[in-house]
Formats: structure tokens, sequence, C-alpha cells
């Protein structure tokens, strides 16, 4: 978590946007752990799933549902999102992972 204390009434702040990001399917905010990172491998630049958070580069995030991954692939969001082409099976991994919790 990240707090900041105020120097005037002692009062702490949990700043949560720091740890929020926005879902690609739906566009709602949501805490980093739960959603799936999609990461741009550099520099051959294809997508995978960054589980590890080890991979660098343009990162996207979806929510752990089946909705918010079709949307992603619908009119190539995914792939404009991350400007790179994206690899057909992505798809049956991302599904993949809902599985697996
Ligand atoms: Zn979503």
């Amino acid at each position: 978590m990240n707090e900041r204390k105020c120097i005037g009434c002692g009062g702490v702040n949990v700043i949560k946007s720091l740890h929020q990001r926005k879902c690609i399917g739906c566009g709602q905010l949501k805490d980093r752990q739960g959603l799936i990172r999609i990461t741009r491998r550099n520099p051959n630049g294809d997508a995978v799933i960054n589980r590890d958070t080890k991979t660098f580069g343009r990162s996207v995030y979806l929510c752990y549902n089946n909705q918010c991954i079709e949307a992603a692939f619908k009119k190539n969001r995914l792939a404009k999102a991350l400007r790179t082409s994206v690899p057909d099976d992505l798809k049956g991994q991302l599904l993949n992972e809902l599985r697996t919790d």
C-alpha cells in the first residue's frame, strides 16, 4: 500500500491509483493484482502473458473473465493497444488462465 501522511492533521491517505490499471476489455479501473497483464516483448514484439512481471515492454491489462478477453480480441483492440500483431493462440492461453485459479 502506498500511504502518505498529512503533516497538518496527521491523517493517512492511501493512494490507490498507483496500483490500479485499466482493463482494455471493459475499461474499468482495477487493482493490478486482479488483472491479467499482457506485454509486448522486445525486440521481436510478440505479445505474451506476463505472469512474473519480469518481461518489460508495452503492457495492457485484462480482467479474469471471458467477456473482457472476448472484447479485447474484437476489433483487434488488443493488437492496437499493444501496437503489434497478437499470436493466434494467445486468446486460448488467456482463456486457460481463467482455469488455473
Ligand atoms: Zn474488464
